[in-house]
């Protein structure tokens, strides 16, 4: 992925959190919020027929209110549909579409489209209910990542892929090693020595499997784990059976106890928590350079307004936003002509601004996504945008001592 795909993505990404939030927390007073996730081979046509299908069945329903909102809404997602050829944009889209409750007795009716998830929807699926369906789309977000699978003991072996949350076996093996004890006839030391290289040729075999689907996408992976019996796997990671460049790789060796496609699974259970270490060891490493440069050097900026201006100069190697930060600026200007700006809560509506020049009431110019705002300079003046998570004390930091905003600086700028 190239720097400005990766940017694209970011921003893409935060765009869809953002929408999944809104989503959330909408309900209606009925099962009548419609969600289509749209796989992207489906054809449109296909789409349209299941929800005319749907919009007749939906005469059937008992409750006006809810039968004429579950109509409105399937009516909506057809208009919408209707601006697509034949078949959905890559990766698919899901369709939202329903009279949420807006308080007081009242509701209103929205519709929301969201184009090429960053993960592609495997089915088809219409969903409705009081709440829209935003778990599937809510699991690619959380994905991150990409593992190689390796179980094993001396009669069995797995390889497979963890790609998110999924697990996807892919080869398997057995093996022909003997038991422990020798047939009759045999030396002593003859078993022994036979045992011991079916053993290696087994070892050798699972590694060819393991490199064979592995070293292809070395540059992609962003670990190996490893599970088994003891002494199984440690003998085999110990052996440097693995391709070189796969060893460092390597996150963990856990115990498992079945070497079936079901160990796998295990496997991943299992290693939870180096998983969990391994998803912010990236997000860990800028945070460390942000505070090390904020102590030794004057390489480091934050808060939106200094952070804006570095940004605006081309002096900021890395832009550092916090995954929980939803902020707004607000933009005021005076009636004599003053340009100011404010950062507010998202959630909050936005407060009345006097002029700090004249002391003059100033009125909303704009009001936009503070993130957005600030992804944008950066897109501008090629700067990477990372978005830290808080799930580590110096991500936390990031949000409650620095107001989510910081930047590492290619050079320093005394601003
Ligand atoms: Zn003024």
């Amino acid at each position: 992925m190239s720097e400005s795909e990766q940017e694209h993505s970011d921003r893409h990404k935060y765009e869809f959190r953002k929408v999944i939030e809104e989503l959330k927390d909408y309900r209606g007073s009925g099962t009548q919020l419609v969600t289509i996730y749209v796989p992207p081979d489906r054809l449109i046509s296909d789409v349209m027929t299941h929800v005319t299908q749907e919009h007749s069945e939906a005469s059937n329903i008992k409750s006006k209110q809810t039968r004429t909102s579950v109509q409105d809404a399937l009516k909506s997602i057809k208009d919408r549909l209707k601006y697509y050829d034949t078949k959905p944009p890559e990766n698919g889209m899901v369709l939202f579409s329903g009279a949420i409750n807006s308080g007081g007795g009242r509701s209103d009716m929205i519709t929301r489209v969201l184009e090429s998830p960053p993960q592609p929807i495997q089915s088809f699926r219409y969903h409705c209910d009081s709440e829209f369906l935003t778990e599937p789309l809510e699991e690619m977000l959380a994905d991150k990542g990409l593992f190689g699978l390796v179980v094993l003991d001396r009669r069995e072996a797995n390889v497979g892929w963890l790609r998110g949350k999924r697990v996807d076996p892919v080869k398997s093996a057995t093996s022909l090693v003997p038991g422990k004890q020798k047939k009759g006839g045999q030396s002593a030391q003859r078993f022994a020595r036979l045992r011991l290289e079916a053993i290696d040729n087994f070892y050798q075999e699972v590694a060819g499997m393991a490199n064979d689907l592995f070293v292809p996408e070395r540059h992609e992976i962003d670990g190996i784990l490893v599970g088994g019996p003891s002494p199984t796997k440690d003998e085999f990671l110990d052996g440097d059976y693995l391709h070189h460049e796969l060893q460092d790789t390597v996150l963990g060796k856990f115990d498992v106890a079945y070497t079936d496609e079901s160990g796998l699974k295990d496997l991943v259970d299992n290693a939870s928590e180096a998983l969990a270490d391994q998803e912010i060891v990236e997000d860990k490493r800028h945070m460390d350079e942000f505070f090390e440069n904020l102590n030794t050097g004057e390489k480091a900026t934050y808060g939106f307004e200094q952070t804006r201006r570095n940004l605006i100069m081309g002096s900021v190697d890395r832009l550092l936003i916090s995954e929980d930060l939803r902020s707004d600026v607000v933009v005021y200007e005076c009636p004599n002509g003053h340009e100011e700006y404010e950062v507010i809560d998202a959630r909050h509506s936005t407060p009345d601004h006097e002029c700090s020049e004249c002391g003059d009431a100033a009125s909303v110019e704009a009001r936009e996504d503070a993130i957005e705002h600030l992804m944008e300079i950066a897109g501008q003046r090629g700067t990477e945008t990372k978005f830290i998570s808080t799930d580590f004390e110096k991500g936390e930091q990031l949000l409650d001592a620095f107001g989510g905003i910081a930047g590492i600086l290619r050079y320093s700028t005394g601003v």
